[in-house]
Formats: C-alpha cells, structure tokens, sequence
C-alpha cells in the first residue's frame, strides 16, 4: 500500500527543533523575549505591519472583532466559504452575521454581493482569501470605508501573498492569520493580527491580555502600588507562549522556500490535469500572487464524492473545503436557510482540495495526477 498523503502537513526542520529547544532551557516560557521577536519577523512579511501574536487563527478572529467594537446590534458582512471561526467568532461578540455570496469560479466574497449586503448596522466586512487567492481586498476596503465600517481579511490561507504588489497583511484594516500545522507556516496552534491602525492594535493588544493596562498614565488609580494592573475593558488570555513563538520565527525564515515549493507544486497540479473532461483547475485572476494554501479543483460532472471516496481508497488524504458556513446547525437554528449564496453551494457542491504541503514530493502530485485522470478515463 503506498504510503498516506494528507491534504496539508507541516514542515519541521533540526533548526525548529533547536529554536524551540533554546526557548525551553532559558527563563522566559511565555511572555518573554521571543513574542516580541516574532511578532516583529512577521510584521517584515507583511509590509511592516505591526503584529499582535495569539493562540490560535480562531483567537485572532476573536480579538480582531473585539478590537473593532463588534457587539450586539452590529453586522459583520461575512463570506460564507470559509471555515466556520471567520462567522463564529462575529457571533460570540454579539454580531449578527451576514453573509455576502462569492465567486463559483474563486471562491471569494464577491465586491457586488458585499455592497448589496451592508446596512447603517454594517461595522466589519470579513473577506476571505481562499486557498490563498487574496479577495477583491482595495474594492472590498472601498466599500467598507465608504460604509463606515472595517475591512477584515481573514489571511488564514494567504500568508507570503501578495495583491497588485503589496503583501498579504498590509491590504486591510485588520488581517488574522493562523499558523495551524496545515497551514502556510505553523506554530502548532497559533494565530496573530496585523493592523497598521495603532488603536485598533492597542485595542487587539488589551484584548489578548484580559484588558489588563500597566500604564499608570492611563490608569484610573495609578497610586495604588507598584503591582498595580487595572482592567477597562474586558479581555482573555489568548497569548502565544515564547516556546512557540521560537517556532513561528524560525518557520517564517523559510516561508519564501514554502511559498515557491506550494507554487511549484500548484503549477504541477496544473499542468496534470487542465485538460481532464470533468475538472476545472483553479482560477488565478490579474494581480494575484497567491501563496497557496490549498490546491482547490473543482468536479463540474456531479462526482466529486466519488472522486473524493476513491482517493481516500487509495490512500490520497484530500479534503473538502467547507460546508457553507451557514449550513451548520447553529447558524441554520438562526434561521439561515439553504440557497442563500447559490454561489457557495455551487463552489462546495464541486470543490476537492487535494495534497498540498512543501514536502510534498514530484513523484507524490504524478501519483495523484494519475489516480484523477484514472477515475475519469
Ligand atoms: C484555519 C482557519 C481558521 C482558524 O484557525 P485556527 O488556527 O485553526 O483556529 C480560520 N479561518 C480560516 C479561513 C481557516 O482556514
């Protein structure tokens, strides 16, 4: 039997290894040197954009909404083709989400569909950029800004990409990513916000760290004592320990080989199979410059769970990428019906994301080539 390819893996190298090592012999487990360290080598992968590490891509979400004040009574604009956290965490502030239908061809939020969607209520619109194909990011901020509201883009998918020459990062308001095994660059679990806004930062900052404020020019009773720490506004504990951050910054010191090595692969992909009757290969449109994430074909001839069921037969770990947010229980208890962004179901109802991680060999992507072009011969 030949051996398993899951969809996504990480890449660990001796010198993660040591990084992370390092951290573990010295004084500083969390909170110390190397979060600073990290936050400071991803903001110069995202145009110097400053970064607020956290727990996971989940957390992210979670501090990126409460940074821009989402609560109860306010909207979030939300693509419904993404893993369920970009909606969820909306909803945990309070938030009622709305969703904006994408492109069958991209999957993406489409430009139009948000305008359509936002309201006076309107405070975040939430773009993904699937697979790693940014969105739409300077027309999507257009019709943000011109609402009043925020542009956040979930980069979960997209970090080292670039849209019309300016990196992933320095694109939106607010921009979360996640550094989950599977993703682009891991940090086990891990997360982080950039925001160029020093508000918005200051407000992500307080909010990874339960509100706590140790200024005591800002505090309201900075007499109290040296050990004084008062909390304004209500947070959680969502920092990332410098164990981790030890990985993230020696990942992000091979990010430029991750991102060349998931191109190449995606090309190969490519060139296998853009001429099988059946699929269509992923769209990449004028000025994108994905890091992909995930290799997204789509199964136009209603097989896509056959082809999903006899690749994982032969041991081929591919994926779906995702469900319409809307269609999980909890959204659907809402009262969010089915065919509400016929755009997402078409995408979902066709969509098969198969292996793609740096290492990730030639021989491997001729395999699953081959077992696609098997099944429809
Ligand atoms: C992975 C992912 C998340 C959640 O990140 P975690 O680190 O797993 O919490 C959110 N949004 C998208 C689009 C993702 O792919």
């Amino acid at each position: 039997m030949a051996e398993f390819l899951p969809y996504g893996r990480q890449s660990i190298v001796d010198a993660d290894v040591a990084a992370v090592a390092e951290v573990l012999r010295g004084d500083w487990l969390t909170t110390g040197p190397a979060v600073e360290r990290f936050e400071a080598d991803l903001a110069a992968v995202t145009g110097g954009t400053p970064a607020v590490a956290v727990t996971s891509g989940t957390a992210a979400l979670h501090v990126a909404y409460a940074a821009a004040g989402v609560g109860p009574g306010d909207e979030v604009v939300c693509t419904p083709m993404t893993f369920v956290a970009t909606a969820a965490a909306a909803a945990l502030h309070g938030a009622t989400v709305v969703f904006a239908d994408v492109s069958p061809e991209t999957g993406n939020v489409e430009v139009p569909a948000v305008r359509a969607a936002i309201t006076p209520r309107t405070k975040v619109v939430a773009a993904v950029d699937f697979a790693g194909h940014p969105a739409a990011l300077d027309e999507l901020a257009q019709v943000a800004h011109d609402a009043g509201a925020l542009l956040l883009e979930d980069a979960a998918h997209s970090v080292g990409g670039t849209w019309r020459g300016r990196p992933v990062g320095a694109l939106a308001d607010l921009t979360t990513f996640s550094f989950f095994p599977t993703k682009n660059l891991t940090t086990a679990e891990g997360g982080a916000v950039s925001c160029v806004d020093p508000e918005l930062l200051a407000r992500a900052r307080g909010f990874r760290n339960h509100g706590l404020v140790r200024d005591r020019d800002l505090q309201r009773f900075p007499d109290e004592g040296g050990w004084h720490q008062e909390v304004h506004a209500f947070g959680l504990n969502y920092r990332l320990p410098d164990v981790l951050c030890a990985l993230g910054s020696s990942q992000l010191s091979r990010l430029d080989s991750f991102v060349a090595r998931r191109r190449a692969l995606h090309a190969r992909y490519d060139a296998g199979l853009s001429d099988v009757d059946g699929v269509a290969t992923p769209v990449t449109l004028p000025g994108a410059q994905p890091a992909w994430h995930l290799y997204a074909l789509r199964v136009r001839d209603g097989r896509r769970r056959a082809l999903y069921e006899h690749l994982r037969e032969r041991g081929i770990g591919v994926q779906v990428n995702y469900v319409p947010v809307y269609w999980h229980p909890v959204f659907a208890d809402l009262g969010y019906r089915r065919g509400l962004c016929p755009g997402a179901e078409t995408f979902y109802a066709q969509e098969l994301s198969l292996p793609l991680w740096p290492d990730l060999r030639d021989t491997d992507v001729d395999r699953v080539i081959d077992e696609i072009r098997g099944f429809f011969a």
